[in-house]
């Protein structure tokens, strides 16, 4: 939820080089004012002028310790949400572009999680359920994890976090990746015949399915496309190029990918490991392209290729251009609100996911 505002075309008709220019200027003119936070899938450029660089969880913790009274979010809308929700009241939120969603975000929706919350509740009696939601994910999916006894989770932290929800419950409800929550189970060691997975477009019926009493793990059918983009058979040509890559995986990946590669991370993990590979080492990457490129280009010493090329589009909305038009206009367009009750028990749910760090 945000008040939007377009942004006059001239902007987008300058070249890069004056736009990074004009940015570097404007930031010098706030001065501490304004704080730039970048999701490292952000093109280059915007990544080099961010005062906080890092994946959903560390721009989450970083907007929650920003000193800066106003903060420019470069990524997708979730995750604009949520510096929002954990900023202080006196800072603003500032979101380039508001298009800028995540379609993973609105394959649930608060009124079909809290309906099936519901059936699940009536069909699973006696057995506790924890909500767990993925950060990438509404706002008001968030607040609906708060209010009920559950969490948020992001692929850095997806095992703590289920860890602690089973310490409260019998099953985990997760949403809305499939693909995260089957890993973050595979990688616990939970049964497969006790993962479940939940089809918003199927409805009620699934719940008649005997297999659900006995489930441990709940899974919503949503995916992300950038990350289900990569098959077995491109980590299979990976190898046949290169016989001594490390090929290294985003758990948004799907589990036949996961188990191909020689490992799977975090954002961060996937930086982490290209910055202790040894000199000489060839590393192949399943994220989206733009880290890929980023990692390449910052260690030369090292092999870093893509799995395949998978932009994510949505991320590449934040421009040069709303970017400088967001910092000449700091504190006034698109400015990202939340409503309070909605904020409230969506930070009861993300200062449970800080903690789990
Ligand atoms: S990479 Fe996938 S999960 Fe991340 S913002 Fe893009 S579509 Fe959403």
């Amino acid at each position: 939820m945000s008040s939007s505002s377009r942004m006059p075309s001239e902007y987008a008709r300058r070249a890069d080089s004056d736009l990074i220019d004009a940015i570097r200027k404007t930031k010098d003119r706030l001065g501490g004012e304004a704080a730039i936070l970048g999701h490292h899938y952000q093109r280059e450029a915007i990544v080099d002028l961010s005062d906080f660089v890092g994946d959903s969880f560390k721009l989450c913790r970083d907007a929650a310790q920003a000193a800066a009274r106003h903060i420019v979010f470069c990524g997708v809308r979730f995750m604009a949400e949520s510096a929002r929700v954990v900023a202080r009241p006196e800072q603003t939120v500032q979101h380039p572009d508001v298009s800028a969603g995540c379609p993973m975000a609105n394959m649930a929706f608060i009124v079909q999680v809290e309906e099936i919350w519901k059936v699940l509740a009536e069909r699973l009696a006696g057995r506790r359920i924890v909500p767990v939601t993925y950060m990438n994910s509404s706002v008001e999916l968030k607040a609906f994890c708060g209010r009920s006894g559950g969490v948020v989770c992001t692929s850095s932290n997806a095992s703590r976090v289920f860890d602690w929800a089973y310490s409260r419950g019998d099953v985990v409800f997760f949403f809305p990746d499939e693909h995260l929550g089957r890993n973050t189970g595979n990688a616990r060691g939970t049964d497969p015949a006790r993962i479940r997975v939940w089809d918003p477009m199927q409805g009620e019926a699934q719940a008649g399915d005997p297999s659900m009493a006995g489930a441990e793990l709940i899974l919503w059918k949503g995916f992300c496309h950038v990350h289900t983009f990569f098959t077995v058979d491109h980590v299979r040509r990976a190898r046949e190029a290169h016989p001594d890559a490390f090929v290294i995986v985003h758990p948004e990946c799907t589990e036949d990918v996961v188990r191909a590669a020689d490992a799977a991370g975090s954002t961060e993990a996937i930086v982490r490991a290209v910055s202790e590979a040894s000199p000489g080492a060839v590393i192949v990457i399943g994220t989206e392209t733009h880290l890929v490129s980023r990692l390449a280009n910052t260690h030369p010493d090292k092999t870093v290729l893509p799995l395949a090329r998978s932009v994510c589009p949505n991320m590449q909305r934040i421009t040069l251009a709303n970017l400088l038009w967001s910092l000449e206009n700091i504190g006034e367009y698109n400015i990202v609100e939340v409503e309070e009750e909605v904020a409230r028990d969506a930070r009861v749910a993300l200062e449970r996911m800080l903690q789990l760090a």
